[in-house]
């Protein structure tokens, strides 16, 4: 047989960052042949008069018909950057998300490697003294280079402890390196971690369930449902601690308000290996550089917020997703993944144990667990001396209220207060006012770019849209009837601040913690470091809801969360049930008792009923069976075509045309028992406009998952053809969760 010729073979398929679905063919440059595992390397590509930067997807005989082919210029990686478990994995979220792979891999990359930069040196740098440092160190002048000896007498230290332990220490070292008393060394970042700490001892529950995770073998989801504060952190920590005693690696993925210096810190103390931390605070180098060792094998645990949940794991051994209902774990826009259900795909792939935690599991984790999927554990106790608060609710209708409180509740506060307690005033939302209102018109004021009322902020002498951030003063008269009876409606966490503070501002001190108010990613620690264990007042929005640890709260007041009872979202009873839980764990943490008061002008509204008489499980049992009538997820499958366009008529014309196509394409399946293929609209989006945009949607279900696949496989080629679509932005979000 005739060998088949090299140049046959050389065509790369390469995935580039462009919202078109399909690879894109290049000639491998004479000089390396494309059977050199080039697959899972970046290349640099021509495209049009530019340059991108690719993933060779595969290579394959080249097209005879087909016209020239362009040059790839650069190999960017002697060795596969994505291979094995990750890339097929990718590849896989690119089917379901039904995106072009090039736009999955580029969110999967940190940014400087999508930008193809060269992958980082991962070592860590020490310093140590050199044998005439040795000698030196003792009888050195005094200043910065000898307390610097003096450091590095006692032992090498790595760079980042020397910032920790003296500061100008890059000067001093320079300074000894120029006599050849001190020299830089790469250490094995192993050598530097503390030893491991002990913790407390399991309790029944905890052994229970962290006998279940180590028992695992292979790919096994487990649902760990434990209240607030019954210890489910020690339960990973123990997982995470045989994980890395059987030589493997572990992810584990945290929300992004979760992943404080705190959980960081407890993580370092106990586990007696570096931990990498991979969060929206570092920058590009530091995000690619924890990437980087991962793939090498060189971290061994990296924490980290959803994109952390493409950290490659060439010597995977478990993951963990704490907090598995949090909404911080859906990406909003591009590709549209969420990270605890990649997480389980990668876990199977992976074929490790994957423990989703929560006090408030989702309705889809805890459906999984009801049919068995999910093994399902429990922690019914709070760990230590802690108790859980009893829920008292106020009904304040036809009630007095001061600024949205009632005098019922500020004697609460005040009887907490007296009794040396901290108080959480919990209203989600921020600012000052929700509306401002001319009380002689009946005017308010509205964003011009949005379908939304401006927020009050700045006592009432500033309006921001919390839609598209456009802000403006207040007018100083209505701008209809130049009535002078301006007024804020409503009150927000800013009011309710104002408010506290001039009641209790004298006695203790009142702290407000929003988005506003703390921006920056330690202000939040600041802030409770500031209160230390002193009476004290917060007053803030869902950021107070998760993570931290108050040891003297024992006062938690939730006012203004009526609206949340009767929103259109079929999610909104979940996420209303799953804060209010979160909250209330605020609360009677420690050893103190706490307590939670909910006023409401909507006692007998069912979801506060079941949710305060049967706590979370019976709320959900009574939801679950609520969706399962209506056909919602998870008893159903969705889809969600959104469109939005400066004009008002195009995201309509598109998604009508969108939903032809859809409905030919799931006639044309024909085989399903269930109906297949249900579509609902198309619809003005429930916030019709936004930052200028019009905005709609086309929701599509199936009881079958695989209908809606089958009918979005079929019509999307022919839906990225249309017309239609290129006067408009589209993009397609499957299982979203908001709708
Ligand atoms: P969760 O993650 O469920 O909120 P944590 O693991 O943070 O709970 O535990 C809550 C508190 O209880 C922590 O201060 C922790 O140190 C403590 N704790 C956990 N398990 C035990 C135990 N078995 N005995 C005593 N204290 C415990
Ligand atoms: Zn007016
Ligand atoms: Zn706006």
């Amino acid at each position: 047989m005739p060998a088949v010729p090299a140049a046959v073979e050389a065509v790369l398929r390469v995935a580039l960052p462009l919202p078109l679905p399909r690879l894109f063919d290049y000639r491998a440059p004479p000089a390396w042949r494309a059977d050199q595992a080039a697959v899972g390397c970046r290349v640099r590509v021509p495209f049009g008069p530019r340059e991108l930067v690719g993933v060779v997807a595969a290579t394959g005989p080249a097209d005879p018909a087909a016209p020239e082919l362009r040059e790839v210029l650069e190999r960017l990686d002697p060795e596969p950057l994505l291979h094995g478990e990750l890339f097929a994995s990718l590849q896989w979220l690119a089917r379901y998300c039904h995106a072009p792979l090039g736009e999955v891999l580029a969110t999967a990359l940190p940014a400087a490697l999508r930008r193809g930069e060269p992958q980082p040196d991962t070592r860590t740098w020490a310093w140590r003294l050199t044998e005439a440092g040795n000698t030196a160190q003792a009888a050195m002048r005094a200043g910065r280079p000898k307390r610097l000896a003096d450091l590095l007498h006692a032992a090498p230290r790595d760079e980042e402890a020397l910032d920790d332990l003296l500061e100008g220490w890059r000067g001093a070292a320079r300074t000894l390196a120029g006599r050849g008393l001190v020299e830089r060394v790469a250490v094995p970042a192993s050598q530097l971690a503390p030893a491991p700490g002990a913790g407390p001892e399991p309790n029944p529950e905890q052994a229970r369930a962290i006998g279940a995770v180590l028992a695992s073998t292979g790919f096994a989801p487990l649902l760990l449902d434990g209240v607030t504060g019954s210890g489910k952190t020690e339960v990973y920590l123990h997982a995470i601690a045989d994980c890395l005693a059987r030589g493997r690696q572990a992810l584990v993925l945290v929300p992004e308000i979760g992943l404080t210096p705190q959980t960081l810190a407890r993580f370092r103390a106990r586990l007696g290996v570096p931990v990498h931390a991979l969060h929206s605070g570092l920058n590009d180098a530091e995000r690619a550089r924890v990437w980087s060792a991962a793939l090498r094998g060189e971290a061994r645990v990296v924490v980290g917020t959803r994109s952390a949940v493409f950290t490659p794991l060439p010597e995977a051994g478990l993951i963990v997703v704490d907090e598995e209902h949090d909404g911080s774990y859906k990406q909003q826009d591009g590709i549209r993944y969420h990270a605890r259900d990649f997480a389980l795909v990668r876990a199977r792939a992976l074929e490790v144990p994957v423990v989703l935690g929560s006090a408030t599991p989702s309705l889809e984790s805890l459906h999984n667990a009801g049919s068995g999927r999910y093994l399902h554990l429990r922690l019914s106790q709070r760990a230590g001396n802690a108790r859980p608060p009893p829920v008292r609710v106020l009904d304040v209708r036809k009630r007095a209220l001061d600024n949205g409180l009632s005098r019922e509740l500020l004697e609460a506060i005040d009887a907490a207060l007296a009794a040396d307690g901290q108080v959480l005033v919990f209203r989600n939302r921020r600012g000052y006012a929700p509306v401002l209102l001319c009380h002689d018109c009946g005017w308010s004021a509205q964003c011009r770019r949005c379908d939304a009322a401006m927020t009050v902020h700045g006592g009432g002498r500033r309006l921001q849209c919390h839609h598209c951030g456009h802000r403006q003063a207040a007018p100083p008269a209505c701008p209809d009837c130049a009535g002078l009876a301006l007024q804020p409606q409503g009150v927000g966490t800013e009011r309710l601040e104002e408010m506290l503070m001039q009641r209790f501002g004298a006695r203790v001190p009142v702290l407000r913690i929003d988005r506003g108010s703390t921006r920056r990613r330690d202000a939040l620690q600041k802030h409770f470091e500031t209160l230390g264990e002193r009476p004290g007042l917060l007053v803030g929005t869902q950021m107070l809801a998760k993570g931290h640890d108050l040891a003297g709260l024992t006062l938690v007041a939730v006012v203004g969360i009526d609206e949340g009872l009767f929103s259109a979202d079929f999610r909104a009873a979940e996420k209303l049930a799953q804060l209010l839980i979160q909250v209330a764990g605020r609360a009677g943490r420690a050893e103190r008792a706490g307590e939670v008061l909910l006023q409401t002008h909507h006692p007998d509204h069912p979801l506060l009923q079941t949710l305060i008489n049967g706590g979370y499980h019976a709320f959900a049992a009574s939801e679950l069976a609520q969706r399962e009538e209506a056909g919602f997820p998870p008893f159903a499958h969705m889809a969600l075509l959104r469109a939005e366009s400066r004009h008002a008529d195009p995201p309509m014309a598109f998604l009508q045309r969108a939903r032809a196509l859809l409905a030919e394409a799931a006639s044309r399946s024909g085989d399903s028992v269930d109906g297949g293929l249900v579509l609902h609209g198309p619809l003005p989006a429930p916030m019709a406009r936004r930052a200028g945009m019009y905005r709609a949607q086309l929701p599509l279900s199936a009881l079958q998952r695989r209908d809606l696949h089958l009918a979005l496989d079929r019509a999307l080629p022919a839906i990225h053809a249309l017309p239609e679509a290129r006067r408009t932005r589209w993009s397609l979000d499957v299982d979203p969760v908001d709708l």
